[in-house]
């Protein structure tokens, strides 16, 4: 196999034929060997027999459904688990992605890429609520997490499968796939793509996600920085903490023993004491998280780096 198209759908029922339509007739010239993965993620509407009409009519069709509603995240990540192919592409079910790119993105791969991410130059949303909060997170996307694109959010995206399978997404981290994937030392680049306007059924998103982007931001940011070593951050933090307590602690002592004074009434003590406990907390967060990553790495024999060739 060599192409898997990985498509979630969530209540897209008039949009399936004609997206299946326009994927063949983009695929019609090449000689690839492609399957194309929709995944139903619990639509209440008619796209579950749509797809089933369809994957008996076309031998290139394979539909997961998913038991329930789980969010475009686990939708793809049910995608990946059921391709084959050596090329993984993932464009949204609604028709804003235009299968047209799909050779496009390949060429861009062949060049000795790992991701190709596209970018929808020419965006066709609503430019209050999705533009604008869109363009800000890009620019903050890529200062945190060093992967600089112009598009995070667009969907459609080229991976080698190898890629594929050393990502592991939870929450809404689909939207951070090139970051996770930089962490395992890909090589990523962006090709502009067309956009369109949803021409049926509703956007699955309003401006509520912008809380939930910035907490997946968090936990990248931390992965990126500290997964192989959470002992730095929060053992350097509780030093600093305890430090600063221990000698104000001192000095208080002093105080108290060698020039004979109440401390009681101080403000200082509390502050001392605050100090030397956070310090302590932090120190065992440390030590905690430091046995959780072992414990993350060595069950699933994760190593802390990637290959990308052997030579000899
Ligand atoms: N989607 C999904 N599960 C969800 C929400 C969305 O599978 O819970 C799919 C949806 O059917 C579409 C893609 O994810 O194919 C992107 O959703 P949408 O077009 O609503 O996002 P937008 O383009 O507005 O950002
Ligand atoms: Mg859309």
């Amino acid at each position: 196999m060599d192409l898997s198209l990985v498509i979630p759908i969530y209540n897209e029922a008039e949009n399936i034929p004609l997206l299946i339509d326009a994927i063949t007739n983009s695929l019609k010239n090449t000689e690839l060997n492609y399957e194309i993965i929709c995944v139903d993620d619990g639509s209440q509407d008619k796209s579950t027999d749509v797809l089933k009409e369809i994957v008996q009519k076309n031998l290139y069709v394979k539909a997961v459904i998913l038991r329930r509603n789980y969010g475009q995240t686990p939708a793809m990540a049910a995608g990946f688990e059921n391709a084959m192919g050596k090329v993984i592409i993932t464009l949204d079910g609604d028709l804003q992605n235009d299968p047209a790119d799909i050779p496009l993105l390949l060429n861009k791969l062949e060049e000795g890429y790992d991701l190709v991410s596209g970018w929808r130059k020419n965006r066709q949303d609503d430019t209050l609520t999705r533009l604008l909060p869109s363009k800000i997170a890009n620019i903050i996307i890529g200062k945190i997490t060093g992967v600089k694109l112009n598009d995070y959010g667009c969907s459609l995206k080229a991976y080698r499968s190898e890629l594929i399978a050393d990502l592991n997404l939870y929450g809404e981290l689909h939207r951070f796939l090139p970051a996770l994937a930089y962490i395992e030392g890909a090589k990523i680049t962006e090709i502009p793509v067309n956009h369109h306007p949803r021409r049926f059924g509703k956007s699955k998103y309003g401006l509520g996600r912008t809380f939930r982007v910035i907490m997946d931001l968090l936990t990248v940011f931390f992965m990126k920085k500290f997964l192989t070593r959470p002992m730095h951050v929060f053992g350097f933090f509780g030093l600093i903490s305890l430090i600063l307590g221990v000698f104000i602690g001192v000095y208080l002592t002093f105080i108290k023993l060698g020039l004979n004074r109440s401390i009681g009434d101080r403000p200082l003590l509390i502050l001392c004491v605050l100090l030397i406990l956070t310090g302590v907390q932090l120190f065992s967060f440390g030590l905690l998280a430091e046995l959780l990553m072992r414990t993350y790495h060595e069950s699933q024999k994760r190593p802390i780096y990637r290959i990308r060739d052997i030579f000899k």
